[in-house]
């Protein structure tokens, strides 16, 4: 018996003592080395004049054996002779990218093999036998290399009609094991990770009667084939199969770019968020293929959080199959492709808004948190790739409108106009929107708690400054009006001191903004009242309030009764403004504290 290489005892140990979950992969890793091989010689052959080799007789050939508890996978592909048998399998690959000084923590194993796998090795996750009986191409001799795990290995001679190699697993005893000698397992775990493998699987199917072999691949993806010969139903379908939503995606986008950097790549809208998409045990990620064989189920890094619904898969015959994950995250090759892959979905969402409105008023019904989000958390930085995505309810138009379109139906105006709240028909109804609309001014709704960060993140659109209407200073005021206003509470300063005294508000002024109600609530400085709500309900809130300005309606019979009611009876002044201020609040959806009292007082000068 011949002894492993140090560094291939090391692999092996953690391959047969894996308590990784996903065992299955190995089937994947046989696979591939199995179309490797038939790679070589293919090559061999198409650079050869003097080899005829009939390239459709090329086949991966999978038999389990219940009986024997054997699972064989063969191919007729270039094939080893002894002594590659011995450099190949007695030590670890050198082509294989794994990097043991990195090998020391073993989660970091676990996680190692299952998005890159570590070649002929995961056999002996499944296996307690591994047989590989190989005649190279050319050669007359076949040899039998036999292990039983990590003491060593034996090779003999043996015999083998043809070119090509047959890996014999005895699989391991236990409940666990029996799916890898299961037909129909078997069939999935092919179509799961090896369906792209360019030449056929087949396998052996057994019953009482007879044995047949059935090719289980698809053998060209869709991802590689001409667009122009997919239908839109063959896309659905892979979409279903693969991504498993029974509901139609919203659109796909299939590109193909060849050149320094070749890669295909076919995603999904999904046109609606999957149950776990906003919690946090949802996972992005686009499915990495290398030349058609599966490496990666979600590589994260190539979509950005904000895209993070979109669903597909990315093959690139730049990225070798052993690439480790911390070289991945630092391939200049993924980067690249990341880097496309945004602008491609960046594309297809603008065209989608300009071309199929309904359609994408249906993305942002399911993602457009997902898009806002992205603004805010990114301090704004994704700002410019993602405005252009926002759509807000206008109020003039009574319907969903994008930033640009809102911008350019009011380019007349000095700022943009947005309102927050609870709901459209509360903020429709906010005496700051009301009298806006008396205007004639159009001011976006916004109900989500979200929206307001958002615009604070922004600052801009274009030219322009977002403004609350409820709590930024809007100027819509003639210079003669400003003045008769500035008159008014100049001249009323005891009376609105006297007012605030009992209220918690910084300050009570009047104003000539609102159309017919007597008073509304604003603030003053970073915080407004929207956002004061948002924060409040945070669980770890530090009790961040707004500064809020009680705003008195100065055309309002109110105004008037005010002015009375300081020079007759200052007491009964005090009760109405404690009325008032709970009016503002309530019309704001604020709560407010005293209930008792307030409704006491109302009461009281219901009875008067
Ligand atoms: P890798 O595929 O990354 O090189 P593996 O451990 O999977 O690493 O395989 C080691 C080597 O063994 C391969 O590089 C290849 O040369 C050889 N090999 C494995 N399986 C086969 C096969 N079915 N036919 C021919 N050669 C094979």
């Amino acid at each position: 018996m011949k002894e492993f290489k140090a560094e291939s005892k090391r692999l092996m140990e953690l391959m047969i003592n894996s308590i990784y979950t996903n065992k299955e992969i190995f089937l994947r890793e046989i696979i591939s080395n199995a179309s490797d091989a038939i790679d070589k010689l293919h090559y061999k052959s198409l650079t050869d004049k003097k080899i005829k080799i009939n390239k459709d007789d090329f086949a991966i050939i999978i038999k389990p054996d219940k009986e024997k508890g054997t699972l064989t996978i063969s191919d007729n592909g270039i094939g080893m002779t002894r002594e590659e048998l011995e450099n190949n399998l007695g030590t670890i690959a050198k082509s294989g990218s794994f990097d043991f000084k990195k090998e020391n923590k073993k989660k970091e194993n676990i996680d190692i093999i299952g998005q890159f796998g570590v070649g002929f090795y995961s056999a002996f996750m499944v296996a307690s036998k591994v047989e590989v009986i190989s005649k190279a191409f050319k050669t007359d001799e076949a040899n039998l290399w036999v292990s039983e795990g990590i003491e060593g290995y034996n090779i003999k001679k043996a015999s083998r009609d043809n070119y090509g190699t047959d890996i014999i697993l005895t699989i391991k005893d236990g409940e666990e094991y029996d799916r890898y000698l299961d037909d129909y397992e078997l069939k999935s775990l092919i179509k799961k990770y090896s369906d792209y493998i360019t030449y056929p699987i087949k396998m052996e199917i057994k019953d009482d009667k007879e044995t047949k072999m059935e090719t289980i691949n698809s053998l060209v993806p869709l991802w590689r084939r001409n667009k122009k010969d997919i239908s839109e139903e063959e896309y659905n379908t892979f979409y279903s199969d693969k991504f498993f939503d029974y509901e139609k995606p919203l659109r796909h986008i299939h590109t193909k770019t060849e050149g320094t950097l070749e890669y295909n790549a076919l995603m999904y809208i999904p046109s609606h968020a999957s149950y776990d998409y906003y919690s946090k045990d949802y996972e992005k990620g686009l499915q990495l293929y290398s030349n058609g064989v599966l490496i990666m189920e979600k590589c994260a890094d190539l979509i950005p959080d904000y895209f993070s619904f979109v669903k597909g898969v990315v093959d690139s015959a730049d990225l070798s199959l052993n690439i480790s994950r911390e070289m991945l995250q630092q391939n200049r090759v993924l980067k690249t492709i990341a880097t496309n892959i945004e602008k491609h979905i960046k594309n297809e969402l603008i065209t989608m808004q300009e071309e199929k409105r309904e359609d994408y008023l249906k993305f942002w019904e399911a993602f457009g948190l997902q898009i806002k989000a992205g603004i805010y958390n990114s301090y704004g930085m994704n700002k410019d790739t993602l405005a252009d995505l926002l759509m807000f309810h206008s109020l003039k138009e009574d319907k969903m409108v994008t930033l640009k379109e809102y911008a350019e139906k009011n380019q007349a105006e000095k700022d943009l106009y947005y309102a927050c709240g609870s709901s459209l028909a509360q903020i429709k109804a906010l005496p700051q929107v009301e009298a806006m609309e008396a205007q004639d001014k159009d001011v976006l709704l916004c109900p989500n708690y979200l929206d307001e960060f958002v615009f604070k993140v922004m600052g801009k659109y274009e030219d322009k400054e977002f403004k609350n209407v409820c709590s930024d200073k809007i100027d819509l005021d003639s210079e003669e009006e400003k003045e008769e206003l500035k008159t008014l509470n100049d001249k009323s300063k005891d009376l609105l001191t006297l007012m605030k005294d009992g209220l918690d508000v910084k300050e009570v002024k009047f104003t000539n903004r609102l159309k017919n109600h007597p008073v509304c609530l604003s603030s003053e400085g970073e915080i407004s009242v929207e956002m004061e709500k948002t924060m409040q309900a945070m669980p770890m809130n530090e009790n961040i309030t707004a500064q809020k300005i009680l705003e008195i309606n100065s055309h309002h019979p109110i105004a008037k009764k005010l002015q009375d009611l300081y020079k007759k009876d200052k007491e009964e002044l005090k009760k109405y403004s404690k009325v008032l201020y709970a009016q503002a609040r309530l019309i704001e959806g604020l709560p407010i504290d005293n209930p008792t009292e307030i409704t006491n007082l109302i009461c009281d000068m219901l009875v008067k």
